[in-house]
């Protein structure tokens, strides 16, 4: 908000103090007038009274001259002037004092804790300035509190759901590891058997840590990543190689469609690479009643895209956003022997901010879509 000079604090107040005397001298000369007309009449009565007879009926000019003010007058009509402009002065201001006042008590509130209060600006000089500068940092420390307060509460959830997911596969180990170190009457096939299971699950613990701390890695906003020049094109085809066997044993089909020309990106590979296969693993994950997956490239609006499409459950319109969430499954996914922790999606969004681009899914019955975009850059030339 800017100032205009005339209706700045200092041209605000130069005009009080003009309207306060030009008050003062209107009320003086209402009174003066008022006292001349008074004056004038008695006396022109007295000398009516003394010059009536000898025919002289109106009073000479100069009667009543400024030379009969002594100096106590001068003095006592000073006076009253001072103390009519400061009434005056006292009157035109007192909105603006008013004013002054309630951006005060705002002050005084939010000191003591109300950050929903919010100054009125009025008019355009100084203080309305202040007052919405005052409002606005009121926005920004409730702001500020507020998305304190929800990490807050998020790495709560996010330490009960760790410690949950820690703990399932850490209780199963250990209750078969009991298992094995006092079962003797345990035969060797058993004995085997178990010692795959906990070999599963510490494996699992082993993918959940990693998951975390990937996900925690990537989480900041200002974390520097080596990026070079890539060509989707040249780079899905080794992505979706590694995942055949994952595909053979889920006995899927992939279906390939490739933009026909360079794609190029600025990114760092390895991670590029694990925001995909997550969206990979998922299509094998969640798709395999489908048979089908799709992978494409393509390029739009100077950006470039890479559509990983599956086949088989929709997932709820009101879930998609939420599906991007640490730790969010859809209900029906928690019930099935998936294994998850819901960590995949959230790393593969963290990974694709630190990139600039975008992430989102839609699906219906014609397909579940997942789609990472990313800005388009021109090869630089060597
Ligand atoms: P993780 O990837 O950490 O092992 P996860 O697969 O459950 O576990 P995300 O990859 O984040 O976690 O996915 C979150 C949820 O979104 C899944 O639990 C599933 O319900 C749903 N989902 C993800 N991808 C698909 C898909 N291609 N088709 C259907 N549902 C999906
Ligand atoms: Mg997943």
């Amino acid at each position: 908000m800017k100032v205009k000079r005339f209706s700045s604090f200092r041209f605000k107040m130069v005009r009080y103090m003009l309207l306060s005397i030009l008050a003062t001298f209107i009320t003086e000369g209402i009174i003066f007038l008022g006292v001349y007309l008074y004056e004038t009449e008695n006396i022109a009565g007295e000398y009516s009274k003394i010059w009536g007879a000898s025919g002289q009926s109106s009073m000479p000019l100069g009667m009543l001259s400024f030379s009969q003010s002594t100096a106590l007058d001068f003095f006592v009509i000073l006076l009253f002037s001072v103390f009519l402009f400061i009434m005056y002065f006292v009157l035109i201001s007192h909105n603006f004092v008013m004013y002054v006042r309630e951006i005060i008590s705002g002050i005084e509130r939010m000191k003591n804790g109300d950050l929903q209060v919010e100054i009125p600006v009025r008019g355009e000089d100084e203080f309305s300035e202040i007052a919405a500068s005052v409002n606005e940092m009121r926005r920004d420390l409730y702001d500020t509190l507020e998305s304190q307060r929800t990490a807050e509460r998020t790495k709560d959830e996010l330490i009960t759901n760790v410690a949950h997911d820690l703990r399932t596969p850490l209780t199963s180990i250990l209750g078969y590891l009991d298992l094995l170190t006092q079962g003797d009457f345990l035969t060797e096939e058993q004995r085997q058997k178990y010692l795959g299971i906990v070999s599963g699950k510490a494996r699992q613990l082993e993918t959940l840590i990693r998951d975390l701390f990937d996900y925690t890695r990537y989480d900041r906003d200002k974390v520097k990543i080596k990026k070079e020049i890539l060509d989707l094109n040249l780079f899905m085809p080794q992505i979706v190689d590694e995942f055949y066997p994952s595909l053979m044993e889920n006995q899927l089909t992939c279906r390939t469609e490739f933009y026909e020309g360079a794609l190029n990106i600025e990114g760092n590979g390895e991670l590029l690479a694990r925001a995909i296969g997550n969206l990979m693993s998922n299509a094998i994950k969640y798709g395999s009643e489908g048979k089908i997956i799709e992978v494409k490239t393509g390029r739009m609006d100077k950006k470039a895209y890479v559509a990983v499409i599956n086949y088989g459950k929709v997932i709820p319109a009101e879930n998609l956003d939420k599906i991007f969430d640490k730790f969010y499954r859809v209900e029906s996914s928690r019930s099935l022997k998936t294994g998850g922790t819901g960590l995949g999606l959230a790393i593969a969004k963290n990974i694709v901010n630190l990139h600039g681009g975008e992430i989102w899914a839609a699906s219906d019955e014609s397909g579940t879509r997942f789609q990472i975009e990313l800005p388009e850059v021109r090869p630089r030339k060597s």
